[in-house]
Formats: C-alpha cells, structure tokens, sequence
C-alpha cells in the first residue's frame, strides 16, 4: 500500500529518469546523486516510507511507482507551474530574498498565486498517503505554506520541515508582500530546522515581531501549539566519497589532471552558476594576483567548474556573459601559449570526476556572498584523507561555523581575497595537515547520516508541554 508512516515532501523525487528509457510509465529511474538522497534513502527502506516530490517532466501525470525500495509519488506540474512556482516564486523570489538580496528579488503576485497553489497539491498529495499518527519530513524553501495546509487537513500528523538555505533576519524579510502567509505556513510544522542557530533565531524573533506570538527562547507559541525552531547543519555522505576515493579510476583520472595540467599550482572552484556563489569575485582576486605580479602564468592556474543553473531565469543569464567575458579577459591578458590561467568548464560533473578533481586540487576555493551550507567545501574536506591542500572558505557560508581551520575570507573584501589566496598557496605541508585534519575531525563525526539521524529523533521528541511564560 501507498501509506506509509514515514513520508517525506520535497520538490524533486529523488530519482531522475534514465535517457532513453521511453517517458510515461515505461521509463526507468535511478537514483539522483547527493547527499540528501543517500542519507534519506536508507530511513525511506528501514521505515517503508513514501516520498512524495515532482518527477521533472512538466505537463506529465504519473502512477505511483516503486524503485529502489522507496515508494515514491509524483506530483505533477504544468509548465505554467514550473514557469511561474519554479522557476518564478521559488528562484526569482525567495532565492535572492534569502540569500541577502544579493540579487533584487521579483514580487508578483501572478508567481505567489502559483506557489499557493502548487504547495496545496503537495499537501493534498502528503495527506493522502500519510497513516495515522506518521512522521511527514518537508524539505525547503519551495513548499514553504505545506506545513500549514497539511496541518489544516491531517491535524493528526507530526510535521517537520528543513529549511536548506539561509533565513534572512528581520530587516529583508519584512520586504515579502506576503510575509505572513509563509511564516505562518512555516508554524504549521512541530519543529522547524535551519541550517544555523542564527537563521532559527531570525525565524522567532519574526515570530515575535510579526505575528505578536510569544515564545520561549527557541519555542514559539502558536495555535495552542509549540513550535520548536533548532538548527541541523547538514553534512555530506563521508562513506560515499571515502569509496570513490578509494578507487583507482579516481586516483588515475586525478593524477592525469595534475599531468595534463603541468607542474603547476592548482586551485579549483566547483559551484553551480549562480549569483550567490561569488564566482565574479573570485575571478577579479585570481585575475589581479596575475596583473601586480603576485603569480607568473605557469605558476597557479584555477580550474572553474560553473554548472549550468536555472538558465531560464533572466539574472542567470547575464551572470554566464560577466562570468565568461571575465574569464576570456583574464586568459587574453595574462595566459601565454600552454598557459592559460582559467580553465572553464560550464557543464555538470560526475561524482567520481569531483571527486579526482578534489584529489588533484591544491586549494579549493569557495566564496559565496552568501550560501546556506555549503556541501562543496566539506566535500574537500572529506576527500583529503592525505591531510593535504588548503580551503579558502567565505565567511558567508553556513560551513564557516563548523570549519574554523579554514583559511577564512570576506569574498566582498578584493584586497583580503587575493591576500587569503596567496597564504593559502603558500601554505607548508605541516600547516595544511594541521588545519586539514581539524577539519576532517569535524566532518567526519557530523556527516550527512547524522544529520537526518538527529533532525528526525527531534522530531520524534514530543514537544515540551509546558504552556507559554505568562
Ligand atoms: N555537484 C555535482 N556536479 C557538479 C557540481 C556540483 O555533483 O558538476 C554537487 C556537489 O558535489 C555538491 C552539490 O552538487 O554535492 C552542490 O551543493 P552545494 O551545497 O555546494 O551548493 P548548491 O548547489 O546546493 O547551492
């Protein structure tokens, strides 16, 4: 049967359909790479659980279906949909909003009427495959009103949800036309989990102000309920990338990057092209370290992973022109014959290619104006059992609380950038070791597992019953 005590909502499946396997109910599936997947997956077989998300085929009504043990329940979206909830609401709006407004967010009311919408039949779709009494985990920023419709049509449900990238404070916020409606979406779950204590401080001290709740210290009173705000700093798949570390495919593909790139100082960057990522930062430091004559061509070269991201939104469009011209301006000023300074690949990578390219690099460099976690950097981390290589790391990013041996920057400082790059290329073996294996200690013991582990056993945890302060 479809019902299942365990369901967890979120807006993609977790499996994405093989090419060429035929569409509808012919296709095959597979499992989508990442952490969140493989740390869910194994709770999903223990627990029988459903998963309820979209199967990313716009326009297409598919069955239930079974696949690696999980039961999984599409729920469809129209183009329309995934134009105006998707691609509009969810990323043109909520996405700069939360990421410091890096980006000047889209108000539309014709984008909000599509999230309103589209979040009810996720709703509808959990409330009918959740058992009495089930646990319902609902994952981020795009099914935000789901705790609430879900709590109005299944009051019998313990309702969680994960927020995976920032909560703004108060003063950005309060921007959002329909602030209400989400924060009240929000307090329709038992417990709400952020990324970081400061977003959970952020969500009650809106609470407060917004909604005049009252609250206690990380609880919100709400509806004759409680409402615990907690943060769970989400981690990567340490037993995943320990096993591709281990192979020697990966171990040749990396030694043939470092060959192919030549005796040479390699420093890398993988994120997806977006604005938040501060890849044009990054650019102007690295560049600039070539013009005054900090680094000769030969000498370090930075291979810049940017993969394709929301290429229907207008904002990502111009971000790949800058991010191109930049590269093609560094490379004609300062590149030489078998030297260009920038390798620049716009296309997405396997796990085992990352993973080689973690092996071979010699300082990552990840520099977000602002990013919730941050998987990149601790990804490094995790594959850097030889205690080698340095991790340049943005104070804006939500890894930055946990890897405090990191060489730390304010990607928005130009000067302190390209500074922060010099000491971490120049950085003695026994320095790397010494910063790597701290923040190995804290990866490893904090990996992904953890996290799902104790999001839900706080879930489970009934809420105190302890009434408001008067
Ligand atoms: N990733 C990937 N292929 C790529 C680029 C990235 O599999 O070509 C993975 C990367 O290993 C990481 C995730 O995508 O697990 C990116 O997560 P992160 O938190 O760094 O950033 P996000 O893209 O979620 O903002």
């Amino acid at each position: 049967s479809l019902s299942s005590e365990f369901v967890v909502v979120a807006n993609r499946l977790p499996v994405d359909r093989v090419p060429g396997t035929g569409t509808g109910e012919g296709a095959s599936w597979r499992r989508s790479p990442g952490g969140l997947v493989s740390a869910i997956a194994p709770v999903m077989r223990r627990r029988e659980g459903t998963w309820v998300g979209w199967h990313g085929a716009p326009d297409e009504v598919l069955m239930p279906f079974e696949t690696d043990g999980m039961k999984l329940v599409p729920v469809p979206q129209s183009s329309e949909d995934v134009e105006l909830y998707y691609e509009g609401f969810s990323n043109a709006t909520l996405w700069p909003l939360y990421h410091d407004v890096v980006a000047p967010p889209v108000y539309s009311r014709e984008m909000w009427d599509a999230y309103v919408r589209v979040n009810e039949r996720f709703a509808k779709a959990a409330a009918r495959v959740a058992s009495q009494g089930a646990i319902v985990w609902v994952q981020d920023y795009q099914l935000q009103l789901v705790p609430a419709m879900l709590r109005r049509l299944r009051p019998d449900l313990r309702i969680g949800f994960f927020l995976h990238i920032p909560f703004p404070p108060l003063e950005l916020f309060w921007q959002m036309p329909w602030r209400r409606q989400i924060l009240e979406g929000l307090l329709g779950a038992d417990l709400v989990g952020f990324q970081l204590p400061g977003a959970a401080s952020n969500f009650v001290r809106l609470c407060r102000r917004l909604l005049d709740a009252r609250y206690n210290k990380q609880d919100v009173f709400w509806d004759d309920r409680v409402v615990r705000a907690r943060a769970f700093p989400i981690s990567v798949d340490v037993g995943e990338l320990n096993d591709l570390i281990a192979r020697p495919s990966v171990r040749e593909r990396a030694e043939e990057i470092r060959t192919d790139l030549g005796d040479t100082t390699i420093l890398l960057g993988v994120d997806r092209l977006d604005y938040t990522k501060g890849i044009t930062q990054r650019l102007e430091a690295f560049g600039e370290l070539f013009g005054d004559g900090h680094l000769k061509p030969g000498e370090a070269v930075l291979v810049q992973i940017a993969t394709p991201s929301r290429e229907r939104v207008e904002q990502y469009q111009l971000l790949r022109d800058q991010i191109e011209q930049q590269v093609g301006r560094i490379n004609g000023e300062y590149g030489e014959i078998g030297f260009p300074v920038v390798h620049y690949m716009h296309t997405s990578y396997t796990r085992d290619e990352l993973a080689a390219l973690y092996l071979a690099a010699d300082v990552m460099v990840v520099t977000p104006l602002r990013d919730g976690m941050n998987l990149v950097a601790k990804e490094y981390v995790a594959c850097r059992a030889d205690l080698r290589g340095t991790l340049v790391l943005s104070e804006f990013a939500g890894a930055a609380a946990e890897l405090k041996r990191a060489y730390q920057v304010n990607p928005y400082d130009i000067d302190g950038l390209k500074d922060t790059l010099l000491m971490a290329l120049n950085a003695e073996p026994a320095e790397q070791a010494r910063r790597m294996r701290a923040m190995r200690k804290r990866v490893i013991e904090h990996d992904v597992d953890r996290w799902a582990r104790d999001f839900l056993s706080s879930l489970e945890e009934p809420n105190s019953p302890s009434g408001p302060p008067l």
